[in-house]
This record gives C-alpha cells, structure tokens and sequence, in this order.
C-alpha cells in the first residue's frame, strides 16, 4: 500500500469524512479513507438528531433507505428544577413534511456504516482499525499520512478526525483545547418496546420526539439533557460544559443517573434496558475556535474545525459536519481540475464556507456561549419559573395575593437589577 499514490486520502469515517470521501469518488477520484475504529461510527457519538438539508444535497431523498430511526414531529423543551418541569410542546404534521427541512433521529451504530457502504460502493478504498499518527509533509506541504510507521501518499489529505482532531494539533493548524472551548456528552441508549415509546410519547408509526432540557439536567451549570426516540430505543443524555465541573460537585455521569431519575423524564424510560453507553467531548466555543482551515495539500472539516454549535440545551454539529465535508471536496476537485493543491488552489473551500449556513449560522450565533455560561440561564430563571408556575397553579383556599405582584416579588428575589441590565446587555451584544 505504501507505494500506492491516492488523488486523496480523508481521515475520519464520521459524517464529514464520509461524506468527503463519497463526493471524491464520485468524481472519479482515488481516495483512501482510514478510521480507527473497527467499524465506521464504531467510536462517535451524538445526541442523535440530524437536520436533513446538508444529506439531502449528496444524498436526494436519503431517508427512504438511510437507517434512520424517526421523523422527528414532535418537539418539547423543558426548564427543570430537582421537582418541576415546564414543558413547551410543539407537535405538527408539517415538521418535516418537506424533506429539506425534516430531521431525523438516528444511531451512529447503523448510520454510519450505511453511509460507508455508499462510499465503498463509489469506489472509495475504505480501511477501518488504523489510526493514522500523523500527516507526511515535505517541503512545507502535506504529502500523505504515517499510520504506526507505515507511509501513504497523496496529493491532499482531508483531515475529519473529530473535536480533538491530533493531526491538525500535530500540524500546527489547531490548539490544544481548553476547558472552555468544549463540553462533555454521556448518553446512554435504552431498549423499550416500540409499541411502549410509542404510547408513552404520544407517536404513531415513524413519529419521533425530540425532547430538549434546561436546568436541573446539569444542576444549573451551563448545559442541558437531550431525549430523542428511536424505533425501539430512547438515546437519553447530557452535554455539561468542561469549564463547569466544579460548579457542582456531581460528576458527569452523575448527572445523567439523575437526569434519568428526574420525576418528568423517569416514567418515560422506566422498564428499559441500558444497551450502549459512551461519552465524547463536544465542540463549543464556535467561531471563536475555528482552526486554520487550509494549508499546502490539506483541509480540515466537521467537528476538527470545530464546526459546531452548542447551545447546551441542544447541539448541532452532523448537518455542519456533512456540509463541510461536501465542500471540502468540492474544492479537492477544483483544485485538482487547476492541478493546483497549494493552500491558494484550496481556498475555495473557505469562500464556500463563507457563503454556507456554516458561517453565516456560526457568526450569527458567535456571542450564545457567552450569555449561555451564564448562571442565570441554567439556575436562576429555571427556579423562578417554577416560583411562578406553582403560584399560578396552586388554590389553596388561602387569599391569593395579586398574581401580577407576586412575579415582580418572585422575579427580584432570584434576578437583581444588576443582574437583569448585564444580562440584557450580553444579549444585545450577541446580535
Ligand atoms: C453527546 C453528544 C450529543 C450530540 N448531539 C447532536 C445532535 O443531536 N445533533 C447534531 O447534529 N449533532 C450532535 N452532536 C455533534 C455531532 O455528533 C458531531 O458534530 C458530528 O458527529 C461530528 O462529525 P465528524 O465526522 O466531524 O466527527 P466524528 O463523528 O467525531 O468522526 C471522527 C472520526 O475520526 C476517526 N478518527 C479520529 N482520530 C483518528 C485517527 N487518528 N486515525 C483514524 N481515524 C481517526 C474516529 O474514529 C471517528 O470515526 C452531539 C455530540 C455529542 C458528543
């Protein structure tokens, strides 16, 4: 294999890799794609819902044979206090009913290597088990991979590895991540009954839940627990911010036992069985951690170049990941039709990304982090909220005392006016 030379060589099976290693095939090139885990998705995690758009445009009308698990139709967002749960519910038959803008649950397990399949069917030269140690690079330009000594060339190198992304450490093109720039993710898979998810979740057929919450899941630090249904499965789990352990002094897992014993979510999981558990870290600190994204014969994309954005009640990184992904190969292959694979010859990777929801979602929403980390969104606003909700729904017999007085009451003894302005002000200073 050593002696062999592909058109490219991508690292990373995940959805950016693949899809990267799909579209360059497809255009007739040579390309290796090497991951380290036994199985493509063998080592990823995500929560699990993936927003259809970027897929539709590699794969048009995807879901009718990807393994995806539901059609989310149902929305539900909750603040949570160790006893209480305010729910806003959303459901509607228009959710997704046009395939661009519907969102699916899904299972790395399957997911992946169905989208694998599709880039060995393209002709893509797929190795699975060999972590790649680090990129060859000859006179200032990337010119393959070493794996445990043994030598690849190519003329560019996509580097797909995921959050920690070594290679592009290894590179010079990323810093080493701090405790502020990621969150952790546990999540554990429960095996129910489809018959039982579907009565205790209100869906029929292929209806699915995605259900989001704030508060009491990380015990008021920055974060938030995610449930989404599957076909006969519930992915349950928390994202928790690095820079917050310590806020509290429950550890991650922890927090997921407790989120999962929470009396709002425990009568939905109850009697299932835990079939898969893991953890990962989670790009979070948006625009502010982009690497360098391109180089002499190499390009980062997905979570690498840290293209995620993590609002803690929800994260959003599969539909960036197979964006950047698409054009990253999409500038490999005009880059090869110029015979040109310097970093200039690559740029129309970062113009496209430019001109793509990427950026445009990533610089939009550059100041979130900040008013997220923030402990009134988690603690203060969740606890007031239950204030007022108990008072508003409580008859005891006794006099109620003006509903209107009792919120500006409730709302001082948890926000102060100091409070109130500098949050108000962060807000501001987002848009
Ligand atoms: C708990 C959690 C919940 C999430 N929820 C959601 C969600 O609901 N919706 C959403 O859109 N996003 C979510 N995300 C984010 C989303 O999962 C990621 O943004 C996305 O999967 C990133 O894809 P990727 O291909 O860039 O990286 P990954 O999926 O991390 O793929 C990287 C690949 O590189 C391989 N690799 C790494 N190093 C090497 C090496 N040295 N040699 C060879 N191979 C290597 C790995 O084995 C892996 O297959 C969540 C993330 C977490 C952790």
């Amino acid at each position: 294999m050593s002696e062999e030379k592909f058109d490219a060589i991508i690292v990373g099976g995940g959805l950016a890799g693949a899809t990267a290693a799909y579209i360059l095939a497809n255009a007739g090139m040579e390309v290796l794609l090497a991951d380290r885990g036994d199985f493509c998705g063998s080592k990823n995690v995500t929560g699990g819902r993936l927003y259809a758009h970027s897929l539709e445009k590699v794969f048009p009308g995807f879901a009718e044979e990807a393994p995806i698990e539901r059609k989310v139709t149902h929305e539900k967002i909750s603040l949570m206090t160790p006893k209480s749960s305010l729910d806003i519910g959303f459901s509607s038959e228009k959710l997704g009913e046009d395939p661009e803008s519907a969102s699916y649950t899904i299972l790395h397990s399957k997911f992946d290597p169905w989208l694998a399949e599709k880039c060995e069917e393209a002709g893509v030269m797929l190795v699975p088990g060999i972590r790649v140690d680090s990129c060859v690079v000859e006179d200032g330009k990337v010119v393959g991979i070493d794996a445990g000594g043994e030598i690849m060339y190519s003329d560019v190198v996509i580097i797909a590895d995921g959050v920690n992304s070594l290679l592009a450490q290894k590179l010079g093109m990323k810093k080493e991540l701090t405790p502020h720039e990621v969150a952790v993710g546990v999540k554990e898979v429960i095996k129910l009954d489809e018959e039982v998810i579907n009565q205790r979740f209100g869906v029929r057929g292929n209806e699915g839940v995605a259900w989001l919450s704030a508060g009491d899941a990380t015990a008021g630090a920055f974060g938030g627990g995610l449930l989404y249904t599957n076909k006969d499965t519930i992915s349950i789990g928390i994202v928790a911010t690095l820079a917050d352990i310590g806020y509290t002094d429950i550890s991650i897992p922890d927090l997921l036992d407790r989120y999962k014993e929470h009396p709002a979510i425990k009568p939905y999981i109850e009697g299932g069985e835990t079939i898969e558990y893991s953890a990962h870290l989670v790009p979070e600190a948006g625009v502010h951690m982009i690497p360098e994204l391109v180089r002499d014969g190499v390009l980062v994309t997905g979570d690498a170049a840290g293209f995620v954005v993590n609002l803690g009640f929800t994260v959003r990184g599969m539909d960036f990941a197979v964006e950047s992904g698409r054009l990253a190969a999409e500038a490999v292959i005009r880059a090869k039709e110029a015979g040109d694979f310097s970093k200039e010859g690559l740029s129309s990777y970062v113009d496209a990304l430019n001109e793509s929801f990427i950026m445009k979602d990533m610089k939009a929403l550059k100041g979130f982090p900040a008013i997220l980390s923030r402990r009134e969104v988690f603690k203060d606003l969740p606890e007031m909220v239950d204030d007022i909700c108990t008072k508003l729904f409580t008859v005891s017999g006794k006099p109620s005392m003006d509903f209107i007085m009792y919120v500006i009451n409730s709302m001082a003894s948890h926000l102060s006016v100091a409070q109130l302005t500098s949050l108000v002000g962060d807000i501001m200073d987002a848009f």
